[in-house]
């Protein structure tokens, strides 16, 4: 039996086991301390953020960045279609209602036309959102620029889910750092992983010390235990934080791998017409967290779910594209803008897509072996 070959699986760099001996060691195992503070800290230096905050989630920290924005029971949020469900669920934990923005084709993300034809609705019926989630799919960049504009136009202020793109820049500046606030995870199968963890990060740091406040019970300054706001229990513990920071000492080395993992997927298969990896949109870089790429149904004849299969009988993990969130049964009823009607860019690419496996611990000659069954499955019209 050979082993199985994984989509994206936590990968150690081996400095961790030290940041969480030193809190075994000072019998600081919670809940804050040095470990919560220097994580915070380095990763606010990589992003060259003011502020950032670390929580138990990126579902969390999207969570606060909603509720520091005033989110309340009937307010509307725009967010990207194409993105996890954890996207979009705090708009509801506040009784919010979403609207689904289509994707664009050069970086799969939210559609700046899209964008503008549902503010242009939202202002003629005086239904304007109160935040813009804008996810950055797979590593890559949203159009900044664009979405920024428009959302200064009308107002309104950007949360940007980076919780896949920690280590992507757009135009010289990181990923996570261009809306009000941003927001990283450290789930499992992330870039880097604490086991589970998210950080959001903005230029105020007043809303960055809220957020604080926030996420351990909003307890008031006052020695009896008292509230006058709703409060969450989502501060990140120093044992999980002492991962993190020794996982940031292998960011950059992951990232680089990663990069590595997609151009020799490219390489493979940029010579076969009707497959197409995900593009790179200039100006931007990417971390590539997975390798993805396209069946052009007009020249090839087999389903990204066929190549799934197939790779799955080879013991090799893959998974299709995220599917809309308009499509999902938990939003069904909600509004969305495409792209261009008739052509709904985000559902052409949960059809024609899927994830190849994209672990930093798969050696070449595993990637050769994926790459080999991909070989063998196609078939061309
Ligand atoms: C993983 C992910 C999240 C959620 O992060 P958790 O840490 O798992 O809560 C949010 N948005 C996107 C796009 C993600 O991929």
């Amino acid at each position: 039996m050979t082993n199985r070959i994984l989509l994206s699986s936590p990968h150690m760099g081996g400095g961790e086991q030290k940041y969480i001996q030193e809190a075994f060691d000072t019998n600081w195992i919670a809940p804050l301390g040095a470990n919560v503070n220097g994580f915070e800290h380095e990763l606010a230096m990589y992003v060259k953020s003011k502020a950032a905050s670390a929580t138990t989630s990126g579902t969390g920290a999207i969570h606060l960045a909603l509720d520091l924005l005033g989110i309340k029971t009937g307010d509307i949020v725009f967010c990207s279609t194409l993105t996890f469900i954890a996207s979009a669920n705090p708009i509801l934990y506040l009784g919010a209602e979403p609207i689904f923005i289509d994707s664009e084709p050069d970086t799969w993300n939210m559609s700046p036309q899209a964008l503008t034809k549902a503010f242009e609705v939202a202002y003629q019926k005086k239904t304007m959102p109160k935040a813009v989630i804008i996810v950055n799919l797979y590593g890559q960049s949203a159009k900044m620029d664009e979405l920024m504009a428009i959302c200064k136009q009308y107002g309104v202020p950007i949360v940007e889910d980076a919780a896949e793109s920690l280590g992507s820049i757009y135009k010289g500046k990181a990923s996570g750092t261009f809306g009000k606030f941003g927001i990283y995870s450290f789930n499992g199968n992330k870039i880097i992983t604490t086991s589970g963890g998210g950080m959001l990060v903005s230029e105020d740091e007043s809303l960055i010390s809220r957020s604080r406040f926030l996420a351990t019970q909003a307890r008031d300054a006052a020695k009896h235990y008292q509230h006058s706001v709703v409060g969450y229990n989502y501060r990140m513990s120093n044992i999980v934080a002492g991962i993190g920071r020794g996982q940031m000492e292998v960011l950059d080395e992951r990232i680089a791998q990663k990069r590595a993992i997609f151009t020799r997927y490219s390489d493979e298969f940029q010579k076969y017409e009707g497959l197409i990896m995900m593009p790179e949109l200039e100006g931007t870089f990417s971390n590539r967290w997975l390798s993805t790429m396209l069946l052009d149904p007009a020249k090839i004849s087999i389903t990204p779910n066929e190549l799934i299969d197939a790779l799955d009988s080879e013991n090799i993990e893959a998974r299709p594209i995220w599917k809309p969130l308009h499509l999902q049964p938990l939003f069904e009823g909600c509004d969305f803008y495409a792209h261009i009607d008739n052509d709904i860019v985000s559902e052409r690419l949960f059809e024609t897509g899927l994830c190849l496996p994209s672990d930093t611990k798969m050696t070449e000659e595993e990637q050769e072996r994926v790459i080999k069954v991909i070989k063998n499955t196609l078939r061309f019209k």
